[in-house]
């Protein structure tokens, strides 16, 4: 099997889809991770392994982790500057653009790519190569292309990071929108070409490192709602606790 990044017959890594630092805080005491599925049949499910496929070479890892570095820090930690917070937004500013759009674009790609069950709605047709072709040469593209809006989300008020919803795909404007729940924040990645016409580069991150969040909460988004719903019941069986952490 070849790399899916550079495409060389290099022996391949057993590498995250998702990146390994947002696994984290997702995996519980024993070492669990905490997956909210769309699929009614199997919903509330451990996974013991967490969500790995040979996909890419030493080097490519390599390539990769270092905007993935970039993002954790800029999402968990203080690498970017606080501009200004309220209920409803985060604002935030001194984000390097180039690094942290290439780590929004690499975790697009790797969605796309990766062949298990769990990834199966995100197929990015002819842009998975355009995608591919721009992270093997660091390359972040405009503002504007294929731009990623960022929410975290609350749970009855709270922010929690141990949880995480596999991605599905949706139709806003005519548009293609991927959208995924990592650490408990929702990445909504306009897969379109012509997405550049919204504009969007004033909340997503732009080529000045701002940054808007939007806050909001699980009651308000139906299909975020749906399925925490569903955890509620799943989790009342089991007769656990209802928090996914
Ligand atoms: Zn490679």
């Amino acid at each position: 099997m070849k790399c899916a990044l550079c495409l060389s017959s290099e022996p391949l890594r057993n590498s995250h889809i998702i990146p390994e630092f947002q696994y984290k805080p997702i995996y519980d005491a024993k070492h669990r991770m905490h997956v909210i599925s769309s699929d009614a049949d199997k919903r509330d499910k451990f996974e013991q392994k967490g969500l790995r496929e040979k996909l890419l070479c030493d080097k490519c890892e390599v390539h990769i982790s270092k905007w993935e570095d970039y993002a954790c820090r800029v999402l968990f930690d203080d690498e970017a500057k606080l501009l200004s917070k309220s209920e409803k937004a985060i604002h935030l500013h001194g984000i390097d653009y180039p690094k942290f759009k290439l780590f929004l674009l690499s975790l697009l790609w790797r969605m796309s790519v990766a062949k298990g069950e769990f990834w199966k709605k995100v197929q990015l047709g002819p842009l998975e190569e355009r995608l591919r072709v721009c992270l093997l040469n660091s390359d972040p593209l405009a503002a504007d292309d294929y731009p990623c809006l960022l929410c975290p989300v609350l749970i009855d008020g709270h922010f929690d990071v141990g949880w995480l919803m596999p991605p599905d795909r949706t139709r806003a404007n005519g548009h293609n929108v991927y959208r995924v729940i990592i650490n408990g924040i929702l990445f909504c990645f306009f897969a379109s070409t012509h997405a550049k016409k919204l504009g969007l580069s004033v909340y997503s991150i732009n080529e000045q490192g701002h940054m808007r969040l939007t806050v909001e909460e699980a009651r308000q988004m139906p299909f975020v709602s749906q399925m925490l719903n569903a955890l509620g019941k799943a989790v009342r069986q089991r007769g656990g606790s209802q928090r996914a952490d």
